[in-house]
């Protein structure tokens, strides 16, 4: 009798996970489990909480459902709270399993975790097996080696785009066999000493967490509305629910896998139209990918202050002043202090937005933009590690950005943006 874990991270669906259709097929019987870390749940150096209550409630309802999809198809999901190198193996050693499945890490700090995992499944006797389950193109399809993909993302873009296919998705699983699982048992916000904080009414969405969730959303945006026909002409915009797709909540806790949208793209292609916004949504994903594959290859380097780059800035002491007037929304400046108003009352921001406060934080502020990154990581539901840090490091003229510092002129942005000042209004009424 082989029994296997499934570890859960970032990737709680049912729908194209490689790791779990692996573990169904090598074991007679499966453990679904997600681990709580509690380093997840710390505050950081920059001295803002690595999770902030508005991702830690979206976490909570993904793993509410998960657990509920789980329990239709005869399983459920085991719940622990700890260190991953501790109570992974515990597990191991109470359900006597082989083999731990799990997703493959790219970033520092969670491929250290995931080789403490390794290190002490392997004192147990248990071998961990781990697959790529989060990007659009597969890491083992690029037409080139981690350590040579292109800097420039558009010489990276094109030569994906004529050499490299994207996988077929893996459907989801109709049955596991597993011991009985006790009903879900979830910590409360306070355990993980957060404070409960209703979202904002004005939100651009209610992002409720779950693989049934994201894939409703998705059929609100492709089938229902059809908004993704016009994705390239609105996605600029501030106000709403339908400017752009919303799925990135979704993707980055892995309730929607990019393959799965990306087919369901081509049968809407097939079905309706294909545009350049429907090419555009790929574009996109490609941004995501460009950012995993970067991280996979410059590590922690993406986390310092001069980024990729050789060094040009000087490490100097915040200004916790400035930082507050910016978190809180209050620099004077009325475009960046409705989009900080918006992320601190919501948990999200708009693309726009993200370029725009990031941009004022290096450029006007002048401070170290590893604590603007540090602030978005607390606060931004959507938040994924590899878009975040890569997208600010970009900003920041340290990253991945062939012209440099991206310097955005805020008031021209916010006259091309928000000319009626409707988003503006929005968010300054109080
Ligand atoms: P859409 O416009 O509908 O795009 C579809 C999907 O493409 C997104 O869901 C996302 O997965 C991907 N995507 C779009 N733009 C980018 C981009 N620039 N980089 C990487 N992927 C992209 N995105 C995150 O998912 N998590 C983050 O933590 C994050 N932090 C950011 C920080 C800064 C400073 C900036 C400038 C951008 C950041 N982004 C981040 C990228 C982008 O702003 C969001 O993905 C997007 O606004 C989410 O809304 P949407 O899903 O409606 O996007």
């Amino acid at each position: 009798m082989k029994t296997a874990l499934v570890w859960f991270k970032t990737d709680l669906r049912l729908h194209d996970n490689e790791t779990l259709v692996k573990a169904i097929s090598h074991s007679d019987s499966i453990i679904p489990v997600y681990c709580f870390d509690e380093s997840h749940f710390e505050t950081t150096d920059f001295g803002f909480k690595k999770t902030g209550s508005f991702r830690a409630q979206f976490l909570m309802e993904s793993l509410i459902n998960l657990d509920s999809n789980l329990r239709a198809i005869g399983s459920g999901l085991v719940i622990v709270t700890g260190k991953p190198e501790i109570e992974i193996p515990k597990l191991v050693k109470q359900y006597k399993a082989t083999k731990v499945f799990a997703k493959r890490e790219v970033c520092y700090e969670e491929k250290q975790t995931e080789l403490l995992v390794q290190t002490e499944l392997f004192k147990v006797r248990c071998e961990l097996e781990t697959y790529s389950t989060s990007t659009l193109y597969h890491a083992e399809d690029l037409p080139f080696s981690i350590k040579d993909i292109p800097e420039v993302f558009t010489n990276f873009r094109k030569k994906i785009e004529k050499e490299a296919v994207i996988r077929t998705v893996f459907e989801a699983p109709t049955h596991i066999e597993s011991p009985e699982i006790k009903s879900l048992n979830l910590p409360s916000l306070q355990a993980l000493n957060l404070k409960f904080t209703p979202i904002d009414k004005r939100a651009a969405i209610r992002f409720k967490g779950g693989e049934s969730a994201a894939i409703k959303r998705l059929n609100h945006y492709f089938y229902k509305s059809k908004c993704i026909s016009n994705y390239k002409e609105t996605r600029n915009q501030m106000v709403g629910a339908d400017y752009s797709s919303k799925f990135s909540a979704w993707l980055a806790m892995g309730c929607i896998s990019p393959r799965f949208i990306y087919q369901e793209l081509k049968k809407y292609e097939t079905q309706f139209e294909a545009n350049d916004s429907t090419y555009w949504l790929v574009f996109e994903l490609l941004w995501r990918d460009y950012f995993r594959f970067m991280m996979k290859k410059h590590q922690q380097q993406y986390f310092l202050l001069n980024g990729i780059q050789t060094p040009k800035l000087e490490s100097k002491a915040i200004n916790l002043e400035l930082l507050q007037k910016w978190t809180e929304g209050k620099t004077g400046n009325d475009f960046i202090d409705a989009n900080m108003i918006e992320l601190k009352l919501t948990g999200f921001m708009s693309n726009r937005g993200r370029q725009n406060v990031a941009s004022y934080f290096c450029n006007e502020l002048e401070l170290d933009w590893r604590y603007g990154a540090a602030y978005f990581e607390q606060q931004l539901i959507d938040y994924d590690v590899c878009s975040n840090w890569g997208n600010w490091a970009y900003i920041a003229g340290v990253g991945n950005d062939p012209r440099g510092n991206r310097y955005f002129n805020v008031e021209k942005q916010a006259d091309d943006y928000d000319k009626k000042r409707v988003y503006r209004n929005l968010w300054l009424s109080v």
